[in-house]
């Protein structure tokens, strides 16, 4: 009666308030406590036996918290480190409390410990960020793998699977567009020669570097595979013959000038190209290989080091 106590809590409060699992504060208007419920006591960490009367600030060790900001009505979730150093969760919800004539007599604040929501959310958090990062990593694999399947392992150019897919496209393209497309198919001169001379691994010295002066010489558009052992294509979209042909003669000059150093060996190699071009060589893709491919025996049957066109 002397802490007001049944102004505001029914009769059968021991049996409802003592037992509950959420913490339960009543203060007057002063901020002293009028009660405490011994979940309030655990949650709170107050070892004060009895605390009833005595101001809120000198029993409780995290007052200021819990009335960091206006709370009336108001929920938020603090933290709590325990003697222990335990981290503990509790939402707190402030309320005012009217008396019978509808003034303000006290504040009512309710603890709940959310400690095991907030980890069980920390942990779904966690295996949620490591899921996405497996899944990012499986799609770089999955990416990395794609490009291993239309690449040639030693050039890094695209095999010849991929070049068959990419010009039938590229033909159904042109076709639409009415542009053209030209073809280059590059083989190197004596390239046995090499091989016998300097060695097989020599040979492969000499493949990288051609393949590096394509890359180099080629327009974003153009894609360029390794067709055989020693033999290249180049597809160029959107290039007439003529075109086609001035470019590939200067990619011709500027392998031949160069040297590839293998060990105490200064290389030099040349090639041969064969050019076929859409529409004019032929109108699919069996056509114009057979035109590039004719070009070529041309280029080779004239003294190689050249650049054949059939139109
Ligand atoms: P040409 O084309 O001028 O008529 O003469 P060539 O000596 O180049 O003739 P050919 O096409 O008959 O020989 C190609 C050689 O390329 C034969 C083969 O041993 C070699 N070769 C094929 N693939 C590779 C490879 O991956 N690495 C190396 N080092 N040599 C290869
Ligand atoms: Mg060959
Ligand atoms: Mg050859």
């Amino acid at each position: 009666v002397r802490h007001k106590l049944f102004d505001i809590l029914p009769v059968a409060r021991h049996k409802v308030v003592d037992d509950m699992r959420d913490g339960l504060v009543v203060l007057d208007q002063d901020n002293r406590i009028i009660d405490i419920n011994p979940a309030a006591k655990f949650i709170l960490a107050t070892s004060m036996k009895e605390a009833r009367g005595l101001l809120a600030q000198a029993v409780i060790p995290i007052w200021n918290k819990l009335i960091e900001r206006p709370f009336d009505q108001e929920q938020k979730t603090i933290e709590v480190t325990t003697d222990s150093g335990v981290v503990r969760h509790i939402d707190v919800e402030m309320s005012v409390m009217l008396n019978r004539l509808g003034q303000p007599a006290g504040r009512l604040v309710l603890l709940r410990d959310v400690t095991r929501i907030k980890n069980i959310e920390k942990a779904l958090r966690e295996t949620n960020e490591e899921l996405l990062a497996r899944i990012h990593e499986i799609e770089k694999l999955q990416e990395q793998l794609k490009e291993q399947a239309i690449r040639d392992p030693l050039t890094d150019l695209y095999n010849r699977r991929f070049l068959h897919e990419t010009l039938e496209q590229e033909l159904i393209r042109a076709e639409r567009t009415k542009e053209p497309i030209s073809l280059a198919l590059i083989d190197l001169d004596h390239f046995k020669n090499i091989n016998d001379t300097f060695g097989h691994d020599a040979g492969d010295f000499v493949l990288k570097a051609l393949a590096k002066c394509l890359t180099q010489k080629m327009r974003q558009s153009d894609v360029a595979c390794r067709y055989g052992g020693e033999e290249f294509l180049i597809i160029m979209p959107g290039a007439p013959l003529a075109v086609a042909t001035t470019r590939i003669d200067s990619l011709r000059e500027t392998f031949s000038a160069k040297t590839t150093v293998v060990g105490s060996h200064q290389i030099t190699a040349t090639f041969s190209a064969g050019l076929a071009a859409y529409p004019v060589s032929g109108k699919n893709e069996n056509e114009l290989l057979l035109a590039a491919d004719k070009a070529l025996y041309e280029a080779k049957a004239a003294g190689r080091n050249r650049v054949v066109a059939l139109a």
